[in-house]
This record gives structure tokens, sequence and C-alpha cells, in this order.
């Protein structure tokens, strides 16, 4: 079971007050998928582990409401001109549409592909457990070129998890309905592990994946 907690938080951007809830246990019973979208039994706790300011829409997980985060002008600027415009007062927002605006204040704090893709598919993972499917797509596209984006410049991913993410962007693909993209990043596998003996599993889930895929995990 997921059990959730109260929590006050304070905008770093337009200083507003607001209650958010927060994880304090979940549990990983409802089995892994093949994209590592781990599953709870019960409330799913990914929409609770992000949070958003509904005045301006300033999105991010706890710390970026808690520690001092950098506030520079054009970011200010940014969340109130591309953010704000888009709270549905009427509703609260989605996991997924509170993962996008964190993936964009990401990069609009200059975070790096890495950060920002993580945050992309974790939109992705939720609109899954929303049902709308056209978001999950749009979201695992856009996590897929920021994962690439990340493995193709220098420094932003350590040598031990390029397989595993090399593994990642071909899993997105499939899952999108491009098989052929999918492929060229199966294959690739291989040629980014640096120890069989802790990766081999990547390799056979790679293999897996590329011929007969599976959708969980176990
Ligand atoms: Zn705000």
């Amino acid at each position: 079971m997921t059990t959730l907690q109260e929590i006050d938080l304070q905008c770093p951007i337009c200083e507003t007050s607001f209650r958010s809830r927060t994880v304090v246990s979940t549990n990983s019973f409802g089995g892994k998928r093949t994209d590592f979208h781990e599953r709870a039994a019960g409330t799913q706790p990914l929409p609770f582990l992000i949070h958003m300011c509904l005045r301006c829409g300033f999105s991010g997980p706890e710390r970026c409401f808690t520690e001092d985060v950098e506030v520079s002008p054009t970011l200010k600027e940014r969340v109130w001109r591309e953010l704000a415009r888009e709270i549905n007062t009427g509703s609260n927002p989605t996991g997924s549409e509170k993962y996008e605006a964190a993936a964009k204040v990401a990069e609009w704090r200059d975070m790096g592909p890495r950060y920002v893709a993580d945050f992309l598919l974790r939109a992705a993972w939720c609109a899954v457990d929303e049902g709308d499917t056209e978001a999950e797509r749009f979201y695992r596209r856009k996590a897929a070129w920021k994962f690439e984006e990340a493995l193709a410049s220098y420094d932003e991913v350590g040598p031990d998890e390029r397989a595993v993410l090399t593994y990642l962007v071909g899993e997105l693909w499939r899952r999108v309905g491009d098989l052929a993209t999918a492929h060229t990043w199966f294959n690739r596998v291989h040629n980014e592990v640096t120890d069989i003996g802790t990766q081999q599993w990547v390799v056979d889930s790679a293999k897996q994946q590329l011929n007969s895929p599976r959708e969980w995990f176990g």
C-alpha cells in the first residue's frame, strides 16, 4: 500500500504557499514493465513525487521547493509566460502534466538532457496510468529524443550506464510503435557493455525485445 502525507510548500517563483501530497512509503508489488516503470499495488506513487504551484505553474520534486533554487529573471519570465497559462483552474493537474512542466523547468534551468529525460519518462509512465495513449506516445518520443541527446553528449552518461540507457531508448521507440528505430537501438546495446558480468541482463533484455517482446520483466 502507498501512504501519502500532506506537506506545505512555498513556490520559489511566486512565493505562494500551498499544500501538496507526498509519498511516505510505497511498494513495487505491481511488477515492473520492460521500460522500468515500476508499479505499486494500490495507489501509484508517481504523481505524488512531483509538485506544481497552481498560481504560476512552477513544477518539480520537493527539493525544488525546499532548497534554494536559483531563480533567474529569465526563468521567472518563462514560467509565467509558458506554464501559468496552461493551468486549468477547474481541476487538479494530472501526474503527466506535472512532470511535463517539471521537464520544462529543468530545461530552462540548464539541468542537462539526462535530467530532463527522466521527467519526460515519468510523464509517459503517468500517462499510461491515466489511460491516455496519445499523451503516452507524445512523452515517450520526447523522452527518447532527450535520452539520445544525453547519450550523444560527451559527459552526460557514465560508461557503465550507456548499455541500459541504449536499451531504454530502444524500448521507448518500440512502445511508440517505431520498430525500425527500436531495433537499431537494441542492436547497439552489446557494443555499449562495459562489464558483461553485471550487464548480461541488459544484453539479454535487448535480445528479448528485439525477437519476442515482453511488456513486463519477470
Ligand atoms: Zn508559483
